[in-house]
């Protein structure tokens, strides 16, 4: 960990992915001495390539705006480098690392041949008109496009980058390099997509909750659900939780929070979704609507309910809520969003006893479902949403059995931190293993 502080100083979110997965993987590389004499540990965590790049564009006044690309191509070892762009003003170099060092183990549990990518800009589409969103994903593309390809680097979305990002992105790879080929998931229905990649973050990661909960015998069904977040994964989450019978009291954004004691049912979905895919609005806007709560720059961690469901960001839990969220009889945590647990509040929820599902296993359904678009570019055909959305059930009960096979604990606790940490790193360093100084 010295070494690798000080040779990526000032990356805090990368130190912390890294530290968590050198933790659980401490007695596991003791107990298989090959990986440690082949290095793998010092060469995963160094990216195979980056990539970062000026993104000049000119606004609707004419005015002339800069701002910085980034493509971390992090490890090829099982397949080409594959993770999402984000774009949002946080993001630098750090943040990206995090996201791409993560994006190797996820990629690796959903059993599809993809190694793990992570990219995107410091650009902030909000308060941004759909021109202006054009303009900068063709300078982002026009870059962008030298490096990537079908069988290289398949980038997708994230934070900032939905569907219409993603059509312009495509629009412009298309122009330049003058094929239609499967180079970004995400894409719409008609010119690429697959059927369930908008829901597959959020409905995998309720499909990862209900495999925890069945092993204590427990279920959805009549529970009360935390979710964060307002943008694509907490939306289907919610519309996943409602199907199975649950009650979603919270959404939030970076302003802030609602609280619906009635629940979020799909008539508010409805709402939400054209409130921030369309309008492009505040989650405010939803409690002056519906009369009810709503809480200026908190979080929803304070309030009870069974069940969380983070899907807004990082670090968005920290020890206290942690404690909070347990003391108010918490039983199950599944992470849609990357990372959103601090350590300390990892720590609560370990040393509780609770469920507890990280990011990298609990949200894998959005790029397991990108992996299937894929699939269904190469084979040139579309698969029903019935047959995508059981291939993304078995993608997720398959990756809670991988979590529970290296997670389990002498007292029977599974651990799914080191679970999903160890299962992620076999395949990869196997991998890289057999196709020597790589
Ligand atoms: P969206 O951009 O659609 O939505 C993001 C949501 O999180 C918005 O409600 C946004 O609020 C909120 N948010 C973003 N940054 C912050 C912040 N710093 N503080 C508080 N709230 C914030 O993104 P997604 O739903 O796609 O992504 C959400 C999470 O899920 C991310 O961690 C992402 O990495 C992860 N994820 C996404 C996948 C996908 O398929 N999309 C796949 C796997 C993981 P506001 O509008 O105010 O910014």
């Amino acid at each position: 960990m010295a070494e690798l502080i000080a040779k990526n100083p000032a990356e805090p979110e990368y130190h912390q992915a890294v530290h968590e997965v050198v933790e659980s993987l401490d007695h596991f590389l003791s107990e298989h001495p090959k990986y440690k004499h082949a290095r793998i540990l010092e060469r995963i965590v160094e990216p195979e390539r980056i990539i970062i790049f000026r993104v000049p564009w000119v606004d609707d006044k004419g005015m002339m705006r800069v701002n910085r690309g980034y493509r971390i191509e992090m490890n090829s070892a099982i397949g080409p480098y594959k993770g999402g762009l984000r774009f949002h003003p946080t993001v630098n170099m750090g943040i990206l690392k995090f996201l791409a060092f993560e994006q190797v183990f996820k990629n690796s549990l959903t059993t599809l041949p993809m190694g793990g990518g992570k990219g995107g800009s410091d650009f902030d589409p909000k308060g941004k008109s759909d021109n202006e969103v054009m303009h900068f994903c063709q300078s982002f593309m026009t870059e962008l496009h030298r490096h990537i390809g079908a069988n290289t680097d398949i980038p997708a979305g994230d934070i900032g980058v939905g569907g219409r990002e993603i059509g312009y992105l495509f629009g412009q790879y298309k122009r330049i390099a003058n094929e239609f080929t499967g180079v970004l998931t995400g894409k719409g229905l008609n010119w690429g997509g697959s059927l369930i990649r908008p829901e597959a973050t959020g409905y995998g990661n309720v499909y990862f909750a209900q495999e925890m909960l069945k092993t204590r015998g427990e279920d959805i069904k009549g529970k009360t659900v935390l979710v964060s977040g307002s943008g694509n994964v907490a939306q289907f989450t919610v519309e996943k939780v409602n199907q199975l019978g649950g009650k979603v009291l919270t959404l939030s954004d970076s302003s802030g929070y609602i609280y619906d004691p009635d629940g979020i049912d799909n008539e508010k979905l409805k709402y939400v979704m054209y409130l921030k895919n369309n309008k492009r609005g505040r989650i405010k806007e939803y409690a002056d609507k519906y009369g009810v709560k709503y809480e200026e720059g908190k979080r929803p961690w304070a309030e009870k309910a069974q069940i969380a469901l983070p899907s807004a960001t990082q670090n968005e839990i920290n020890k206290e809520e942690a404690q909070l969220l347990v003391s108010n009889g918490c039983i199950c945590v599944s992470e849609g969003a990357n990372m959103p647990s601090t350590p300390e509040a990892i720590e609560v929820f370990l040393d509780k006893g609770i469920l507890y599902g990280p990011g990298k296993a609990a949200n894998a359904g959005g790029v397991a479902v990108s992996g299937l678009e894929m699939t269904q570019n190469s084979m040139r055909l579309n698969w029903t949403a019935e047959e995508v959305d059981k291939r993304l059930h078995l993608i997720m009960q398959s990756i809670h059995a991988t979590c529970c096979k290296y997670g389990r604990k002498s007292d029977d606790y599974v651990n799914y931190v080191d679970g999903a940490n160890i299962g992620g790193f076999v395949k990869v360093a196997d991998a890289m293993m057999a196709q020597g100084a790589v």
